[in-house]
């Protein structure tokens, strides 16, 4: 399951419980080789055993970005969006096979990291950390939903009128106005706030941006609240509660809201599923 800011969110603040002040014993690297080729695993697998003898001084996220910092000037960058499962564990005892990456502690506990898509595990010192891709991507002077308190629904609607350009790629990827948004986390927000895939930001009413922001941070929210969205797992492997109101799940569906049935349209590079009647 992917790992969007929501579950990017819940992981970060779960791995600064278990993990902080921990000193790491042993790092290793598992099957690792095809995502090292498409870049996102260090290209010397060396650079890891850097982090051995550091301890863990505090874990960020931004966007579906977390880095965990370490003293000695050591970082684990780790982005997830294509679907990664990250894990605590305090023994030996239930580790999983089937992972990427396994960091031991001195107090006998493991985080466990299985990409399912393609993702990164970056070990960098302070001076790389910058110029990693995932971090300029979503470290970056476009604001977070989560987490930036000047992130208003003033700030959004300006930034939204000023883009003149299709919602999607308003909100979504490389040209969105917010960091850390997916296709899925769109689908939902659009649903809620009343608003049509195909519609041009530079068409919204004052209104409709409005709620579209209140949409946007009432659905990060709930997903957070439940856990995550379902198929999402934990650090402890517990499973998220949050049902898409919106998405994927909803195929062959009728709306809940007016009993329309829910269509599908394929929508900047992905499929998008809405309410004929009830999106505008
Ligand atoms: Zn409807």
């Amino acid at each position: 399951m992917s790992i969007e800011i929501s579950e990017a969110h819940i992981i970060a603040e779960q791995m600064t419980t278990a993990l902080l002040d921990k000193k790491v014993k042993s790092v290793a690297l598992y099957d690792y080789e095809k995502l090292q080729k498409v870049g996102f695993i260090n290209k010397k697998i060396k650079d890891f055993d850097n982090l051995i003898g550091c301890k863990i001084k505090s874990i960020d996220h931004r966007g579906n970005v977390i880095r965990v910092h370490f003293n000695k000037k050591m970082n684990l960058v780790l982005c997830g969006d294509y679907g990664a499962k990250y894990r605590f564990f305090s023994s030996d005892e239930d580790l999983p096979k089937k992972i990427h990456f396994k960091m031991g502690f001195t107090d006998g506990s493991f985080l466990t990291i299985r990409q399912i898509g393609m993702g990164s595990i970056n070990a960098a010192e302070d001076s790389q950390v910058p110029s990693l891709y995932v971090i300029k991507r979503d470290f970056s002077d476009t604001p977070s939903p989560i987490g930036d308190h000047d992130f208003t629904s003033e700030r959004f609607s300006e930034l939204l009128v000023g883009k003149k350009q299709n919602i999607k790629a308003a909100l979504v990827g490389k040209t969105a106005v917010v960091v850390g948004l997916s296709n899925s986390a769109f689908q939902e927000i659009i649903y809620k706030a009343g608003i049509h895939p195909k519609r041009n930001t530079g068409t919204l009413t004052e209104t409709e941006r409005n709620s579209l922001y209140d949409a946007l941070k009432q659905i990060l929210n709930e997903r957070i609240c439940a856990g995550g969205k379902n198929q999402f797992e934990d650090l402890y492997g517990k499973p998220g509660r949050h049902v898409p109101v919106m998405g994927p799940n909803m195929k062959d569906q009728s709306c809940p809201q007016c009993g329309a049935a829910i269509e599908k349209i394929a929508h900047g590079g992905g499929q998008v599923y809405f309410c004929p009647h009830c999106q505008r």
